[in-house]
């Protein structure tokens, strides 16, 4: 898988939203504070997630387990729901971070979900910390999901 350094650009039909370090590090500072919410008596695995959304702010989310494992909803899908039930339809960037403090990738379920609100060129973050130091790594949706089915898979008039 292709990682990023650096400035990373994800192109939109209406705007080139760039995503360099300094923000990548922001939102994961912003997912990392979203994960001291997370309910998780069954696994004790904590995940924050921070979207960068179209309106250009900022929503967070953490995963929210549940005594019907099913029920259980992931941090990203939190945070991707809260910006979508706000109104936006566009996601730029998913910024993800976890109590293993080393890159907690999207799960499949997930990664459905960012299909349906992201561009292939929308950003994913993963973090670990080395020595106490926050690493932001780029990705782009198409580096996990390169035949991703979506709704232009679909021939709806
Ligand atoms: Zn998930």
């Amino acid at each position: 898988m292709n990682s990023r350094e650096g400035v990373f650009r994800t192109e939109t039909k209406n705007k080139n939203i760039q995503i360099d370090e300094k923000l990548a590090q922001e939102l994961t500072t912003q997912a990392k504070e979203a994960m001291k919410n997370a309910y998780t008596p069954y696994s004790n695995f904590q995940v924050g997630a921070a979207v960068l959304a179209q309106d250009g702010k900022v929503y967070t989310g953490c995963n929210i387990e549940n005594a019907s494992y099913g029920a259980t909803i992931c941090a990203e899908r939190t945070a991707i729901l809260k910006a979508i039930s706000q109104g936006n339809r566009k996601i730029y960037a998913v910024a993800i971070t976890s109590s293993s403090h080393k890159h907690t990738p999207p799960c499949g379920m997930c990664l459905q979900v960012m299909c349906e609100f992201m561009d292939n060129e929308g950003v994913i973050i993963l973090s670990e910390d080395v020595s106490d130091v926050m690493k932001c790594t780029m990705y782009s949706l198409a580096d996990f999901l390169p035949n991703r089915f979506y709704k232009d898979s679909m021939d709806i008039k």
